[in-house]
């Protein structure tokens, strides 16, 4: 004891050298890193993060380059010219999104045997059916406790006619949309109930259905619901053929490859696109100081829920299922969450997640293909968010007490709303007509929150995209023992030549190796 006290001054000194030691020549192969970085490691930096850099400096030119503008008071005419390469980018990533729809689904789909496909198929339903329910129940507690429709509705100004529509009729046109009973007029038209024929009562509840039976007519715009569903069944029919089948899911695939290198090409021009979209929005934005205290506070408060659901919510579910970093999947995502600020479409980002995802993510084209096209039509926890919160709004502009019951009706009838909704700019706000009809309260009211919408329109498609793209690392990683054991298909090029090496090797390990546990070979 005495000895080793004797010696502690002298270890004291000479640890104390080590560790300045250590630091020194820590610190002095830092610098020699620094020294050596060459210009080609500086190259190489930002040719594999020009994307993002370019996106991203779009953004910041973008809204500098809108305020600026903003005192010249621009002619609608000159406002239209001055936004027209972002409206070229919203019609080219339009242009991709049937096409990459369809194909994705069905060569997905064809992927993988019924069972598989089903274990994932359900997965992804959980995965909507959580993050929708918490979405909602978010939106319901921001409001509720910051109460935003405080005050009186005098100091909204803008009031128009909105007609109102039965949440049944809705409901049933939501089933109808899913069997379209034509495949060419689906890629153009959608369902829905004509304005005179919707229920005039403002309680009807969702499950009750009206037998006055009235006639439905149509929209312009995509069906995608329906394409889903029947993509997702011809995609599982043709897996089903094998051999017969083949030249079906080769043409598929092969459509769905040269999609996605015209996406290649499109996200080139992206950057421009969004730069214009967002300054574009900027110049023709009103005036926000003139806007009203109420409308301010609603605005924090759908940004505060939202806020909560995009970094807390989903990148926790993400942590806990797979024990990863959410932050650095979300970091691979950054292009596309990007392109849904400035698009307000989760379709027309599709093409850009999809990229993402595969590319920098790495997720099993498998999982993307089948799960993606689903989430950007029928997952939308923004929107649900959002609905919820703008429907209790409106009740606490018109002092208007909602009980229990009521509440819960918003929340069934915010996620039926949310499921219902394109994935279009302020889709959103059209649905929110069938959550206010659904406990009465006054449908004309969506236009006092209209001058907001564009921007929080934005907030919510972000994370619309947000929740599909985790949802695909999440289903990917709960798949993981299903996509490894299931043999890759004669000629199916769903595993492409940057996962073939692996995925060869680790159905080589599977007929030879068999003892192996299945967690050791898995690919994330
Ligand atoms: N614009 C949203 C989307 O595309 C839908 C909405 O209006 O909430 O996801």
């Amino acid at each position: 004891m005495t000895q080793s006290n004797g010696e502690n001054p002298q270890r004291t000194r000479s640890g104390l050298r080590q560790i300045r030691d250590g630091i020194q020549s820590r610190s002095l192969r830092a610098k020699k890193r620094v020294e050596n970085i060459t210009k080609h490691d500086v190259k190489g930096f930002f040719r594999r993060n020009a994307f993002v850099i370019f996106t991203v400096a779009a953004v910041i030119i973008g809204i500098i380059l809108g305020f600026a503008l903003r005192p010249y008071n621009m002619s609608y005419r000159e406002m239209k010219f001055f936004s027209f390469p972002g409206e070229l980018l919203m019609r080219m990533l339009q242009m991709l999104v049937l096409p990459l729809l369809v194909s994705s689904l069905i060569t997905g789909m064809a992927a993988l045997d019924s069972r598989a496909s089903g274990k994932m198929g359900m997965r992804a339903v959980v995965y909507y059916t959580t993050t929708t329910i918490i979405a909602v129940f978010i939106g319901i507690v921001m409001v509720l406790i910051i109460h935003p429709g405080k005050g009186s509705k005098d100091e909204f100004t803008k009031q128009q006619k909105i007609e109102q529509v039965s949440p049944a009729d809705a409901f049933l046109d939501l089933i109808r949309n899913m069997f379209p009973p034509n495949l060419v007029e689906a890629c153009t038209k959608q369902v829905t109930l004509p304005p005179h024929a919707r229920s005039p009562s403002p309680y009807l509840s969702l499950f009750f259905i009206s037998f006055s039976a009235p006639v439905p007519g149509s929209v312009n715009g995509v069906n995608a619901l329906g394409l889903v569903v029947f993509s997702m069944c011809f995609g599982l029919i043709i897996g089903s053929m094998r051999e017969q089948g083949q030249p079906l899911k080769d043409f598929f695939d092969c459509l769905n490859e040269a999609i996605m290198r015209l996406v290649a090409i499109i996200m080139w021009y992206a950057p421009i696109g969004i730069l214009f979209l967002i300054a574009g929005k900027i110049v023709e934005m009103d005036d926000i100081t003139s806007m009203g205290g109420q409308l301010g506070m609603y605005t924090v408060t759908v940004i505060c829920g939202l806020l909560v659901h995009a970094i807390f919510v989903l990148p926790t579910l993400y942590f806990v299922v797979t024990r990863k970093n959410p932050f650095v999947f979300i970091g691979g995502l950054l292009q596309a969450l990007i392109t849904a600020l400035g698009t307000s479409s989760s379709s027309a980002t599709l093409p850009i997640t999809f990229k993402c995802l595969e590319e920098n993510n790495k997720v099993d084209k498998r999982v993307t293909r089948f799960v993606l096209p689903v989430g950007a039509t029928i997952n939308m926890d923004g929107t649900a968010l959002y609905e919820a919160l703008a429907a209790i709004f409106i009740a606490q502009v018109n002092d208007y007490d909602l009980n229990f019951g009521q509440i819960l009706t918003i929340s069934i009838t915010a996620t039926a709303a949310s499921i219902g909704a394109a994935g279009i700019p302020q889709a959103g706000l059209v649905t929110m007509v069938i959550v206010l009809t659904s406990v009465g309260l006054p449908t004309d009211d969506i236009t006092l929150i209209i001058a907001v919408d564009w921007f929080l329109d934005r907030l919510r498609t972000t994370t619309n995209v947000l929740g599909d793209s985790i949802g695909a690392g999440i289903v990917e990683h709960l798949s993981r023992h299903e996509l490894q054991s299931k043999d890759p298909e004669v000629g199916n090029s769903v595993v492409e030549e940057t996962d073939k090496k692996p995925y060869q090797l680790i159905c080589q390990e599977n007929e030879y190796e068999n003892e192996k546990p299945a967690d050791s070979k898995t690919k994330m």
